[in-house]
């Protein structure tokens, strides 16, 4: 038979591996309802607690009440209502960048940009990590495809200086999203320079988190006038859904025309773009939310290392257990379970073979308590490392 599914399932069963999603009975927040039990949550990108907040709620039922549910067409047709252009100029000023464009989903965000700027005679050059979307982009760009070792210039670079294509685009995550750990942005931004490359930044994990007003790992790290562009998500620090891209004047021209992940799709719900302009308000103005945040990740490190457990070399909310085995993973993830923690073990594809971890996420919606419940049933649970 041709389509054999049922093997390739069986085999993705055997290996560990087979995802299947759990049914939540209830909104995203400290606390996970799923099957008539509560967990305490420890695996949202909700950083900053906004996904059900009160005002954000709020400001979407009132924008479904005047603008209703569905946009009903593209941005190009008919689709783009007020309360995205507001959103649109609030993302501009808030990035310091001429103009913004919204996107549906930080997805079709990457793809559209890439494949915009990109073609035959182009060449695009990754970050190993880079989240599937930005790979995934390269590959549809039809642009020569490079990837560089994590986090390392002098291979960019190297790949670069050998390099003639017409249009050169180096994009990494700001934040990477299995590790946690952040770009060295401004070393990126000097090897592009040197060698007439543009820089692309993902910030999908920086925004909302990084930086005094949550403007994220360009202005973290001091650069955003030297990356030429900068996708962000808002369903991750920002609570709510969809994705923008901020740059220039003629770049945002650039993906009107041409990228068709934006024309080709409709718009996000009006209603989605006014809840995120109360929670980008929010998010820039509540600063507890990142200092509740630093404290948290500061005490969850020391006590998990202490336990003996092998942290990855992150400071962001994004603070991965690495374990190793699929098999291991997922029995320490179960363990936990048990003990009413939601924790999902992440396996391959998603991250390199041996290396499966159990990514624990922070939020401004836990409390100190919280994290220390977690330390006590990691130390019951037992210690396993990589080489356990
Ligand atoms: C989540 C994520 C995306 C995709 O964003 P969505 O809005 O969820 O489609 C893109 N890039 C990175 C780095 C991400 O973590």
């Amino acid at each position: 038979m041709t389509f054999d599914l049922a093997a390739d399932l069986e085999k993705r069963r055997q290996q560990h591996r087979f995802r299947e999603p759990l049914v939540m009975d209830g909104p995203c927040g400290r606390v996970a309802r799923l099957a008539g039990r509560d967990y305490l949550n420890f695996c949202s990108n909700d950083y900053l607690g906004l996904a059900n907040d009160p005002e954000v709620v709020a400001a979407f039922q009132q924008a479904a009440g005047s603008w209703g549910v569905g946009s009903g067409a593209s941005h190009l047709v008919c689709g783009h209502q007020r309360p995205h252009q507001d959103l649109e100029e609030a993302l501009a000023a808030h990035t310091g960048r001429e103009r913004a464009l919204l996107f549906s989903t930080g997805y079709m965000a990457n793809l559209g940009v890439m494949s915009a700027l990109l073609g035959k005679s182009d060449a695009v050059f990754e970050d190993r990590l880079n989240h599937a979307s930005l790979l995934d982009g390269g590959l549809l760009s039809g642009a020569r495809f490079r990837r560089f070792a994590h986090n390392d210039p002098t291979a960019l670079e190297r790949l670069l200086q050998r390099s003639d294509a017409r249009r050169k685009l180096a994009v990494v995550d700001g934040v990477f999203s299995m590790d946690g750990d952040e770009a060295p942005l401004a070393a990126l931004a000097n090897v592009c320079e040197a060698n007439d490359a543009w820089l692309m930044v993902d910030d999908a994990h920086g925004i909302g988190v990084l930086d005094e007003q949550g403007r994220g790992s360009l202005f973290s790290q001091g650069v955003n006038d030297r990356v030429q562009v900068l996708m962000g998500t808002l369903g991750k620090g920002q609570g709510t859904g969809g994705a923008f891209v901020a740059g220039s004047h003629e770049l945002i021209e650039t993906l009107i025309q041409f990228a068709r992940t934006f024309i080709y799709t409709t718009a996000m719900p009006a209603a989605v773009a006014a809840a995120t302009l109360t929670s980008l308000k929010k998010s820039q103005q509540e600063h507890w939310r990142r200092e509740k945040l630093a404290e948290l990740v500061t005490r969850f490190r020391a006590g998990a290392s202490e336990l003996g457990y092998t942290l990855m070399d992150s400071q962001t909310p994004i603070q991965p257990i690495l374990i190793g085995s699929d098999a291991d993973a997922m029995a320490l993830s179960a363990a936990l379970r048990e003990k009413g923690f939601l924790i999902t073990a992440i396996r391959p594809p998603t991250v390199p073979e041996g290396e499966a971890r159990l990514r624990v996420t922070l939020s401004a919606a836990h409390e100190r308590a919280d994290v220390d419940a977690l330390l006590a049933a990691l130390d019951e649970v037992g210690c396993r490392t990589s080489d356990a």
